[in-house]
This record gives C-alpha cells, sequence and structure tokens, in this order.
C-alpha cells in the first residue's frame, strides 16, 4: 500500500488536501508537527541543535526557543542551512519510522506523508508517490491573507523562496490544480485515489 508524498508552495491547498484524504481513509504525518516534536527536550533534534546554537535558545522549561532560533538562523542563509543539515535528516528519520510502525500494526490504507518541504529536504524516498498541489500565485496569496492575515508582500517573500510550481512538478506523480472550488478539488482528490493502485 502506497505512501503519498504531499507537497506544494505556501497556501497552495496542502492541509486541505490532507483532510479530504483522511475522510477517504488514508493515515495523515504533518511533517510540521514531527519538526515540532523534534526539538521537545530529550528528543532527537534538541541536543544536536542546542550544542550547535548555544544554551541561549533553551528557555526556562528546557524547550528550545523557536523564536530565539528562527532570529538566529534566519539572519544568514549559511547558518539556516547549519541547522537544516542537523534538522531535517532527523526528520525524516522520525518520518521513516512513523510509517513503519503505521504498517507494522497493520494499517491497510495509504499513508500520506505532507510536507511543504519535502523536496528540498530530500525526503522524496520516503514516498512510492508524489502529489503536488498547485494554486496560482495571487490565489495563494488572497487564501493566505483570509485564513492567517499574512500581508501579500510576506506571502510573496515566502512564495519567493520556495521551489517554483515549475520545479516541484518535475517530481510529481500527480499535479493538483486548486485555483476553484472546494467541490472541483475534492473531485480531483477522489480520482487520484481511484487510480492509485496497491
Ligand atoms: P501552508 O503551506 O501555508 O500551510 P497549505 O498549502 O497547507 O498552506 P491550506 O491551509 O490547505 O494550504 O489552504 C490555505 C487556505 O485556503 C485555507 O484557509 C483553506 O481553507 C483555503 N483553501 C484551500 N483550498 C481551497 C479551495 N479550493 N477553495 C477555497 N478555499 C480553499
Amino acid at each position: 500500500m502506497k505512501t503519498i508524498g504531499l507537497t506544494g508552495g505556501i497556501g497552495s491547498g496542502k492541509s486541505t488536501v490532507s483532510k479530504i484524504l483522511a475522510t477517504l481513509g488514508a493515515h495523515i504525518i504533518d511533517a510540521d508537527i514531527v519538526g515540532h516534536e523534534i526539538y521537545l527536550p530529550g528528543k532527537a533534534a534538541w541536543k544536536q541543535v542546542t550544542e550547535a546554537f548555544g544554551r541561549e535558545i533553551v528557555a526556562g522549561d528546557q524547550t528550545i526557543d523557536r523564536k530565539k532560533l528562527g532570529a538566529i538562523v534566519f539572519s544568514s542563509p549559511d547558518v539556516l542551512a547549519r541547522l537544516n543539515a542537523i534538522v531535517h535528516p532527523i526528520m525524516f528519520e522520525e518520518i521513516r519510522q512513523r510509517i513503519q510502525a503505521k504498517r507494522a500494526e497493520g494499517f491497510p490504507a495509504p499513508i500520506v506523508v505532507e510536507a511543504a518541504i519535502l523536496i528540498e529536504a530530500n525526503w522524496l524516498p520516503l514516498a512510492d508517490t508524489v502529489w503536488v498541489v498547485e494554486a496560482d500565485k495571487d490565489t495563494a496569496i488572497r487564501r493566505v491573507a483570509e485564513q492567517r492575515g499574512m500581508s501579500a508582500a510576506d506571502a510573496e517573500a515566502r512564495i519567493a523562496n520556495q521551489l517554483s510550481n515549475g520545479e516541484r512538478r518535475k517530481h510529481a506523480q500527480v499535479v493538483i490544480h486548486n485555483n476553484g472550488s472546494l467541490q472541483a478539488l475534492e473531485q480531483q482528490i477522489q480520482q487520484a485515489w481511484d487510480q492509485l493502485g496497491e
């Protein structure tokens, strides 16, 4: 049974697609949630990240202060790359183990790995098939503005920092077009789901 790698740009509709896939019976692994969990005290990334970036990023309750860490790493692409080099392989291994554990307990349906950075973080080997969700830039910006109140300038800066839809598409077995209604999205997901195979 397949593992679907689900990716796409900011506001493209990944979480919405995951919710639809969950209603069809898939198990969802959200890389954002895994990313938060590995930073907890005692977890895999905690030691390596605090060793690399210093005790000043540790809050009073021993958790990593993500705001402080963010301020350090977003100051320079090299520093961010250093953090990613630590964290991305740890997340890969964590997600791999979660997939394996779900299969070991006999879960019979597809598993979805929802990850904005599936391609950038070199996590493609986790997936048997890659689904890319695409929305036009203006549509994505409008949606994240409505949903989170993110300014158009911030959303645009994020988009400029991510892979383009064209680059993502090179890795995709399925491209989901999400400029229309939720109903149109559901129809595409149902169709791709029906064609998944074993
Ligand atoms: P991010 O990468 O920023 O987490 P995402 O790719 O997960 O975003 P979603 O959160 O699924 O994107 O979608 C962004 C917003 O757009 C949400 O508020 C969602 O409800 C809305 N949305 C997604 N698809 C549609 C659609 N087809 N019609 C209307 N609203 C939509």
